[in-house]
Order: C-alpha cells, then structure tokens, then sequence
C-alpha cells in the first residue's frame, strides 16, 4: 500500500487562531489539514464580545459579508460596576460585536475549507511526535479510528485548555491553573448597546448581547470563590454574584436560553511559549488575555496573522526552522507582552472588592485613563 503523503502542515483545533492559520496556508497553496475535536456548531465557553479590530482581519479573511449576514449585536460602550454599587461607562474607540461562537466558528471553518485546506472534525488529536528536520507525525481519533499523519510543520491552535498540553509538558496545573469560567445565553433584558462587567467578590460577569437579541452571560471566579459558594455555578449566581446589586438586578429578570452553562476549570493567564516539542503555538495554545479585556479572539486572530506567513516562508523554504522560531518569537513578544501584562493587571483589580471600587473612582476622576486602558489591551494601530 502506498504511504500517505507528507502534508506541508497540520493545523491543531479550528478555533479563530487555528481557521485563519489554516485559510493563509492554503491560500498559498500548501497542503493543510485543519483538525478540530469538537463537531460544529457547538457552545464555546467565550463572552462573544468580539472587539473593534477584528474587522480588519475578517476582511482579510473573507467572511465579512458573512458575519454581517448573521447579524451580530452592535456594541459601543461599556459599563463597569462594582459590589459597593459604583459605575463606570465609556465609548469604546471602535464599534464592537456579539456574535455567538455557535455561528462564528463554523463560518470561520467554512472560510478554511473554502481557502483549499483540508478540514476535519470530530477529530481529536492525541499525540504529536518529531522534529523540524525529520518532520512531525499527528495522531488522531476520527469516526472510531486512530489515524496516523505526516506533516512538514504542526501547528498548536488548541485553545486555552486541551489534553495536549499535558503532551507538551505544560503545567497547567500548577502555575496558575486557578480560574473557573461559565457562560450561559438567557433572553429577558435589553443592555443596549454597551458590554457590562461587573465585579463581585472573587471573580466577575461580562454581559453583552450576541444575535437574536439573546444576553451571554460570562463570568471567571477564583476556584477558592467557587468552593466558599458551593462548587456549582448556580451557587455562584445565587450567593457571590448576588453581592453586586447591578448583576443582581439583571439575574433577578433573565430566563435561560440553555439548558447547562458551557464551564471550563484550569484556566492560566500566564504565557506559555510560541513553540513547544517543535510545535508552532497560536491563539490561547501561546497565551490568553484576561477576559475583561475582550480582545482575546482579536489577538488569536493577530497572532495567526503573524503565524501564516512565516509559516508559509518556512514551508516554501524562504527560512529556515530557526529562523522562523526567531522571528514569531520576536513578532509576538512585540505584539504581546505589554498588553498581556494590562490585562493582568487590571483583571486583578477587578478580582478584588476594595481595588476595583478604587479604580472605578479612578476611572471616574481621570476620564482619559479608561480609553488608556482600553487601547493599552488591544491592537490599537487597528482601531
Ligand atoms: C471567561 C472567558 C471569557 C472570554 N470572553 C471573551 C470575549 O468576550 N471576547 C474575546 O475576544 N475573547 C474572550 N475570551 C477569550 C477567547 O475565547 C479566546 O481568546 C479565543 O477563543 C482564542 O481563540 P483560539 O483559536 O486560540 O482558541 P479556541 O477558540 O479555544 O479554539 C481552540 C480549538 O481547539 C480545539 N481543540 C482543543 N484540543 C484539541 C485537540 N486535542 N484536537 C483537536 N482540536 C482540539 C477546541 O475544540 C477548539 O475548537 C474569553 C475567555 C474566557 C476564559
């Protein structure tokens, strides 16, 4: 029988980071294969405030006709309050959307298979095994089997948390794997056009409204607040979130629209690395910002953005292994880092009751501070 060819790349979850990865190899005409786990549409645990800048790499894409067509909630404020009953409100520097991942993502995944690359899933990666100089094997469950492929280049876009980063060593468990995130859709109350957080005692709620009118509700609690509360969501929603009187008031009128919230426990802020066993990472596979900033799928899809083309340049020999290490490395710390290390800063005040009323003062005193901040979290050559 003959040996299954050796694709150019193969790309790990079809996530934003990984879809846009995908769409820019196979533009150039590279062989890729697109691997997602999950099968689509399906609830990703996300606050679907996609954040001004992703214009501009939609367009890029080629999905702005079709993102408009779903049509996405317009969002240009935003409101931040707090458990003593302060308030915040402010423009944002852009006009921002919601739009649920149950419809982006398959766009996104449409976009790749359209681009030429090969696309799966219900295809689950459980290992990855190789080098740059021998090349890369990519095991995965699909419909029962286990199928094994060869690739020139593998491409990490698996997210915030997955099985593989136990495959690649990663100490999620250990170093800032304290956080706890829910996120349910409800219907029942008109935000307007603003995203809200709201602070309460050891974590906070996003609130924005996606398509169809329907309200996400996206909150991350320290697992300590989460264990005091009574280790469930409802118990967070019935006890720690009820200490702000302004998210209480929105629970006190909004009816599910899902049966179960969407959770995921272990989540780390702290940035990993670009390449880990050789794999090139993108997206939360390489770091996450801190929810409240609202720029995570921003910045996964500006880190494919930077991905893509070197690894194309590798992939058609322009560069070598090294120096595509260097070079994304360097890319992405420029990008990155100082943004990164805002959203922590700032998610950590809002995590604590007396800081956050501090800064909502703040925020009040010094009007220009908020847009600092809110342009300090994002790409803002972009906006
Ligand atoms: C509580 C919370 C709220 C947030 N709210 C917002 C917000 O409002 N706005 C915003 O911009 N960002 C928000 N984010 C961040 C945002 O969700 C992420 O930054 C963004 O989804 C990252 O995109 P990605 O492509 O890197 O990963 P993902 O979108 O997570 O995609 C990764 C994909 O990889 C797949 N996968 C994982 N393991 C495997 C495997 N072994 N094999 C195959 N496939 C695999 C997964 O199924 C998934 O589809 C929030 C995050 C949290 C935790």
């Amino acid at each position: 029988m003959a040996e299954p060819p050796v694709r150019d790349a193969i790309v790990i979850g079809a996530g934003l980071a990984g879809c846009s990865t995908a769409v820019q190899l196979a533009r150039r005409g590279l062989d890729v294969l697109l691997l997602e786990s999950a099968t689509y549409p399906v609830h990703k645990l996300c606050g679907e405030f996609l954040s001004p800048e992703v214009r501009g790499h939609f367009r890029d894409l080629g999905v702005s006709e079709a993102i408009d067509a779903a049509r996405p909630a317009a969002i240009r404020r935003v409101v931040v309050t707090t458990r003593s009953g302060l308030k915040w409100t402010a423009a944002l520097p852009g006009d921002a959307i919601g739009l649920s991942r149950w419809r982006l993502d398959p766009l996104l995944f449409d976009a790749a298979a359209g681009a030429g690359a090969n696309c799966l899933l219900g295809a689950d990666v459980r290992d990855v095994r190789g080098s740059a100089s021998t090349g890369f094997e990519v095991t995965y469950r699909h419909e029962g089997a286990t199928i094994v492929e060869a690739c020139r280049l593998a491409v990490g876009a698996f997210g915030k948390r997955s099985r593989l980063d136990r495959t690649f060593g990663r100490e999620v468990r250990t170093r800032g794997g304290e956080f706890v995130a829910f996120k349910m859709h409800y219907r029942g109350a008109d935000l307007g056009e603003s995203v809200e957080l709201h602070a309460f005692d050891g974590g906070y709620c996003g609130m924005s409204h996606v398509e169809d009118g329907a309200v996400n509700a996206c909150c991350i609690a320290r697992v300590g607040a989460l264990r005091e509360a009574g280790r469930s969501f409802d118990a967070l929603r019935d006890g720690p979130m009820r200490t702000n009187p302004a998210l209480a008031r929105r629970f006190d009128v909004l009816e599910p629209l899902m049966a179960k919230p969407v959770s995921v426990s272990q989540v780390s802020f702290r940035t990993k690395a670009t390449f880990d066993g050789g794999v090139m990472m993108a997206g939360d596979a390489a770091a996450m910002i801190a929810p409240l900033c609202g720029d995570g799928m921003a910045m996964a899809l500006r880190s494919a953005a930077i991905a893509g083309p070197l690894a194309a340049d590798f992939l058609e020999r322009r560069i070598s292994f090294d120096q595509l290490q260097q070079r994304y490395e360097r890319e992405w710390r420029a990008e990155f880092r100082h943004r990164l290390g805002v959203g922590r800063l700032l998610q950590a005040a809002l995590f604590r009751p007396a800081a956050a009323a501090a800064g909502v003062r703040l925020l009040n005193a010094v009007p220009w501070l908020g847009d600092y901040f809110v342009r300090a979290t994002r790409d803002s050559e972009s906006l």
